[in-house]
């Protein structure tokens, strides 16, 4: 599904095919989740394959890298080259691109001296489907900003995405919607929040949340065609008094919820603010111009 016998991705400074590549069981990165790494994707647009946002995806790599101490000796514009170069080697256009930085093997709890990046790329669909998602509150809170760096993108950290979706899941919803610490939504397993509330669009600040590009994207998008959004504190009680909600995620793009525990969104989909964030996410991703009557 990721990757078959023709699949060539980036591993040690070399291309090599996907089923040749290998690592060690003794990898630091394996036992103690020590690993960073990113969700990019790349559009087929009229301009050719084009990631979207690169350089903050790789930004941010390196920041999630800084935070954990795990040095990585890439540039961003060497990291944005080895990916395009991954589409072209697989023949890829639409894709999904997962860098790895990684560690070798060390049983110490100290950092690491040396990482390993990998970078790969598969297609893939809308990571929650197209359909709007049945939300579940989850009984798990997102991690405690002192307790891990939590604005980083570590692979141990979805650990807890696993457990909240897996329950979700569970009791036969789509996904979960996760607290901070004080109880106010926070996030998805991965992705960001927005609720729609009589015109205008509301979304946790970034204290206990991984703070996406997409979601800084839904707010650059707000500012160009003029819909009013405010970063606050958003209690339960308060969503399921709220016309509409979102999710939004490289991965997931943006995708709109159809209830959270037993509320019902009372404004259709087809009439959200959500909707028009949508069709001008869209538009961004594949380079057009974005108008309202595209929605
Ligand atoms: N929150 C979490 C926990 C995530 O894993 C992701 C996906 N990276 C997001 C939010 C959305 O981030 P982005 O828009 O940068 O993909």
């Amino acid at each position: 599904m990721y990757f078959d016998e023709k699949t060539v991705l980036y591993f040690n400074n070399q291309y090599v095919k996907a089923t040749e590549a290998k690592t060690g069981l003794f990898d630091q990165s394996l036992h103690y989740g020590y690993a960073v790494f990113e969700g990019i994707r790349s559009y087929a647009t009229n301009n050719g394959p084009k990631i979207f946002k690169p350089i903050e995806h790789f930004e941010r790599l390196k920041f999630s890298c800084d935070c954990v101490g795990i040095p990585l000796n890439y540039s961003t514009q060497q990291m944005i080259d080895i990916s395009y170069e991954v589409l072209v080697k697989n023949n890829l256009e639409d894709a999904y691109l997962r860098p790895l930085v990684f560690c070798p093997p060390n049983m110490s709890l100290q950092k690491a001296k040396e990482s390993f990046l990998m970078i790969t790329a598969w297609s893939w669909g809308a990571y929650l489907g197209n359909n709007l998602i049945r939300v579940m509150t989850s009984n798990f809170q997102r991690p405690n900003p002192k307790a891990f760096k939590i604005h980083a993108k570590i692979s141990g950290h979805y650990v807890n995405s696993i457990l909240a979706c897996q329950e979700a899941k569970d009791n036969g919803y789509d996904e979960a919607l996760l607290l901070d610490i004080n109880g106010n939504a926070a996030e998805g397993p991965g992705a960001n929040l927005f609720v729609e509330k009589n015109g205008k669009l509301f979304t946790p600040p970034s204290n206990f949340i991984l703070p996406g590009i997409t979601r800084a994207t839904v707010i650059e998008i707000c500012k160009e065609i003029g819909i009013k959004v405010e970063e606050k504190n958003i209690t339960v009680d308060e969503i399921k008094n709220a016309d509409s909600a979102f999710y939004c995620g490289t991965a997931a793009e943006i995708i709109g919820w159809q209830s959270l525990d037993e509320y019902n969104f009372p404004k259709a989909w087809e009439e959200s603010i959500g909707k028009i964030i949508q069709a001008a996410y869209k538009a961004k991703v594949l380079e057009q111009d974005f108008k309202m009557e595209m929605v």
